[in-house]
């Protein structure tokens, strides 16, 4: 039976226009005319999702090779949780979908140092939205339709089980049932949605502060949608990646990472967590969680005069606002509100147990505490020359990591582990990450499985 399209798309983030481009330049080198549609809820001005707000760092050391770790790294972050066969599929395969991204338009630029002080990275000139722009140019000569102020909430089966189509809902709250061929999900995770938030991660989850506008976007459908047609769950849902943030800020992303040469302390003055533990990137999404679990939701990152002489510290402090700031530490905690008693014992306990060693800011140092708990592993200096100044933080969602199975074909698989006919997803809407978010793999992933389930959908329809 004709169908309205052959191929939807659910969501035009990075995962949903890779898909789509992928769909289009296969069918054509098939020689099929295959209709494609990507259905994206968003205004058009708001598009893209996630993907628009990324700087889209890449794990990449340039622009042919990934880190020669790639694949061992997200083994031991995720503890050996995620799926083997899926990251070895990514890693095999992002350098190409680089190479079409970059034929595409997109440039790439090596950015030394300001993620990883012990490594570099690379990510495209302009960020996520200069990839998602470049592509969907791309399609748009290929006639794929983009449709925004579409919403799909629901996959349609036939009397058999068998995938049809979708129901969509338009701006004015209008219903519509698109029917399909092969679907591919791409709609992100769950972060802007409460109920799924409380569900999973907890009934403070309200409390969590978001970093980019699209969050509203991310309502979970595509992940619901198909569990209700028995798709399997994968990924942590309990857990999420977030930033540290500067809490009195109300612009976006106004992060504060410079904690790992200061300490970080609660309301009532105490440490709670190895603020040296790793190099940044290693390490904020750690604090982010564990501030997010203190009283009020709320820390305090606390610095004395030394740290000010560090070089590198602007780019570590995101947030136009200044730090307070004053004379001894009474001082300090009331003007923050804090304990005064409580933040001058944390940090007389605190600077005697620092060894000594040599501070290097640009490298994990290994200069610890000893005999103190928590510990701080690297950069450890004693809080005693005043002034002191502090910034008040705030712990962030940036995405979740409950989603669906998938397989390394894109194809999402019910709980006996086959493949649903019919269905593909990838990006966000498929549950990969779990402990500790891999940085810079979450874009790649979005953009090589994208351009995987553009391929399969295309392959399932030509085939019958
Ligand atoms: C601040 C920030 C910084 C990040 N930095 C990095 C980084 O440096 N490197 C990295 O690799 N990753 C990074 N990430 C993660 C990365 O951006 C995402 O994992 C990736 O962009 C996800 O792409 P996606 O296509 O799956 O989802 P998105 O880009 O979020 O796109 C999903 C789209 O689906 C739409 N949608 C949702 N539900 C529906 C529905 N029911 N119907 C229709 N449309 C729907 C949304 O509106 C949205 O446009 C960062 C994320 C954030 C928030």
């Amino acid at each position: 039976m004709e169908k309205d399209y052959d191929i939807a798309i659910i969501g035009a983030g990075a995962a949903g226009m890779s898909a789509a481009l992928s769909a289009a330049e296969v069918s054509k080198e098939m020689g099929h005319d295959v209709r494609i549609v990507v259905l994206e809820r968003s205004e058009e001005a708001d598009w893209g999702g996630n993907s628009r707000w990324t700087t889209s760092n890449f794990r990449m050391i340039d622009e042919s090779h990934l880190y020669p770790t790639f694949e061992e790294d997200i083994m031991k972050d995720s503890e050996g949780k995620a799926s083997r066969e899926y990251v070895h599929r990514l890693a095999h395969e992002a350098i190409d979908t680089i190479t079409w991204i970059r034929s595409r338009g997109v440039v790439l630029e090596a950015r030394p140092g300001n993620w990883s002080i012990s490594g570099f990275k690379m990510g495209p000139v302009g960020g996520g939205l200069e990839i998602i722009t470049k592509l969907r140019t791309s399609t748009e000569k290929f006639g794929v339709s983009l449709l925004f102020n579409m919403t799909a909430y629901k996959l349609i089966q036939d009397d058999n089980g068998n995938l049809i189509g979708l129901l969509v809902r338009d701006r004015s709250g209008v219903s519509r049932r698109i029917t399909t061929h092969a679907t591919i999900l791409a709609g992100g995770g769950f972060e802007g949605n409460c109920e799924m938030l409380t569900k999973y991660i907890g009934r403070d989850a309200l409390a969590l502060r978001t970093d980019v506008p699209a969050t509203k976007f991310h309502m979970g459908e595509c992940i619901n949608m198909a569990f209700d047609i028995g798709a399997a769950p994968s990924g942590e849902f309990g857990n999420y990646h977030g930033d540290v943030v500067d809490s009195r800020s109300n612009t976006y992303r106004a992060s504060i990472r410079a904690y790992v040469y200061g300490i970080l302390v609660n309301n009532n003055g105490e440490r709670f967590i190895d603020e040296g533990m790793d190099e940044i990137s290693g390490s904020f999404e750690f604090m982010s969680r564990a501030i997010f679990k203190q009283p009020g939701h709320i820390a305090y990152v606390i610095f004395d005069q030394k740290t000010r002489s560090i070089e590198s510290l602007g780019k570590d402090v995101k947030t136009s606002l200044p730090p307070y700031e004053a004379r001894d530490l009474t001082e300090l905690a009331e003007k923050i509100g804090i304990s005064p008693a409580g933040l001058i014992r944390t940090v007389d306990e605190f600077n005697k147990t620092v060894e000594p060693g040599e501070f290097n800011p640009t490298k994990l140092d290994g200069k610890h505490t000893s005999g103190i708990l928590p510990p701080k592993s690297n950069w450890a200096v004693e809080i005693d020359s005043p002034p002191y100044f502090c910034y008040p933080v705030e712990g962030t969602v940036q995405f979740t990591w409950g989603g669906v199975a998938c397989d390394s074909h894109a194809r999402v698989l019910a709980a006996n582990g086959k493949p649903i006919s019919g269905l593909y997803a990838a990006g966000e809407t498929v549950g990969f990450y779990y402990h500790h978010f891999t940085p810079g793999t979450a874009v790649l992933m979005a953009l090589t499985y994208g351009r995987i389930a553009g391929f399969e959908a295309v392959q399932s329809i030509t085939e019958h």
